[in-house]
């Protein structure tokens, strides 16, 4: 994917997934109070050890192209799913169990209110992040997950992710 950014006038290629190396929540913490209040690795967070998070991809399908686009993002699951997923972390072989429920816990670029959306994670095996899928609701996310993602909105979620300062994610690879 190659393409003129509206922002900044350059031209942006290849088709980097996007990533939060947090979920949203652990940002609404005060930074001083991080780490006494929080643990975080590149797939677990809890906070307060009240709110337990892990790390997952939402596979979208790029509408005429073969690849996909990825976020990596971090939704909320119980403890005791939490400690199910950290039990098997480091196992070759996990997607026996689950699937876990929980919320969306990223806000993403380009995409009003996923907060609210309800996820299923489904554990992979060979070391791949979980798969997340969305509940199938009328959210354009969810849309884009069941149908596949335009490249022109594509374009504009990686014009917020490159552009706007208040951003949290950032493109990889
Ligand atoms: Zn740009």
């Amino acid at each position: 994917m190659r393409f003129r950014c509206s922002r900044c006038g350059e031209h942006h290629e290849g088709l980097p997934d996007v990533a939060f190396d947090a979920p949203f929540y652990f940002y609404t913490v005060p930074e001083a109070e991080r780490e006494r209040r929080c643990t975080l690795t590149s797939d677990f967070c809890s906070i307060d050890n009240k709110d337990y998070f892990i790390r997952g991809c939402l596979e979208i399908p790029i509408i005429e192209h073969r690849e996909l686009f990825a976020w990596g993002v971090w939704m909320s699951v119980s403890d005791v799913n939490f400690n199910r997923y950290k039990d098997v972390f480091d196992d070759r072989f996990q997607s026996h169990v689950g699937p876990f429920v929980g919320w969306l816990s990223n806000e993403l670029p380009a995409y009003a209110e996923t907060l609210t959306l309800k996820v299923r994670a489904h554990l992979r095996d060979e070391d791949v992040r979980p798969a997340f899928e969305l509940e199938p609701t009328e959210h354009p996310l969810a849309l884009d997950q069941r149908n596949g993602i335009s490249f022109e909105k594509l374009q504009q979620v990686y014009e917020a992710t490159f552009h706007d300062t208040s951003q949290t994610a950032r493109g990889t690879r």
